[in-house]
């Protein structure tokens, strides 16, 4: 397929598990990548990969400091000046944690908050600007199944991705006018190397709670962000898609 021929994507987060499979889907619908990873060499590593697998994939990685909004802002602006567009934006890149609130050290609390939300705000403060002098775009921001329901440990987590879906749904309202949608998918238990790791009882546990009958792997996951990110969806703004097996209720 060529759902996203000729466009222009950014995706954090990009170097594995779920973020790693929507730049993969991406590139396999043709549009033109660039990838971001905590470091250069892990970025690099997953551009290497993606090359060896099909040299035409127009891929390159990079690694600003998702934290800090003059490094986001100088990345998107490099985007730009390299590609004379951006026309997609995906949020993926994110951190979890789950220590019970008695024992929760304050700064991480902030950690996940800054990299979980903060950074969803800076791309699109430095995204929509050319977005909208191109003539529209889509953001897309990676929420969760704890965003629906909460989790019963580690708080932050689930407070930054109900934060995400209040950036998610407030931006597109705001900026549907400039025809920039704004989405966000909500993975259930998705099978990247957290999950693996898991004991083989942990797994038929979590799998024996899903009304699917089985984990999510990344390919179900990035499969409803390339919907999401093509004309396929040209009239959908403002949604928390989740992909989850049902596993919410
Ligand atoms: P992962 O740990 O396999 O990958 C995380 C990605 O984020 C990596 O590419 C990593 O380079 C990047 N990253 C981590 N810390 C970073 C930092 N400080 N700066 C820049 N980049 C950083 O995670 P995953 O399971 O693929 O999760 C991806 C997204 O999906 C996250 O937002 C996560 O919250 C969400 N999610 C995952 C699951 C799941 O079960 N795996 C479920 C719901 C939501």
């Amino acid at each position: 397929m060529e759902l996203l021929k000729d466009q222009v994507a950014f995706v954090t987060g990009g170097t594995r598990g779920i973020g790693y499979a929507i730049v993969h889907t991406f590139l396999e619908n043709k549009a033109k990548v660039v990838l971001c990873g905590s470091r250069p060499e892990t970025a690099q590593k997953a551009v290497d990969a993606l090359k060896a697998e099909n040299r035409a994939f127009e891929v390159e990685g990079m690694s600003p400091d998702l934290t800090d909004y003059a490094s986001v802002k100088k990345a998107i602006n490099e985007v730009k000046a390299k590609y004379g567009r951006i026309d997609v934006v995906v949020n993926n890149a994110g951190i979890s944690a789950s220590e019970p609130l008695y024992n929760y050290d304050p700064k991480n609390f902030d950690k996940i908050m800054l990299l979980n939300v903060n950074s969803c705000f800076y791309t699109a403060r430095a995204a929509a600007p050319i977005m909208k002098e191109n003539g529209g775009g889509v953001i897309l921001n990676t929420s969760s199944m704890v965003s629906i329901y909460g989790q019963p440990a580690g708080v932050g987590y689930p407070a930054s991705k109900f934060a995400v879906n209040g950036i998610t749904k407030s931006l597109a309202r705001e900026l549907a006018k400039d025809r920039i949608r704004v989405n966000a998918v909500a993975p259930g238990v998705t099978d990247t190397d957290m999950v693996s790791a898991l004991p083989e009882q942990t797994r038929q546990y979590i799998t024996s709670t899903i009304p699917l009958g089985r984990i999510g792997t990344p390919q179900d996951i990035a499969n409803a962000f390339l919907f999401l990110a093509s004309p396929l969806a040209s009239y959908i703004t403002g949604e928390i898609l989740s992909v989850d097996g049902c596993a919410r209720t």
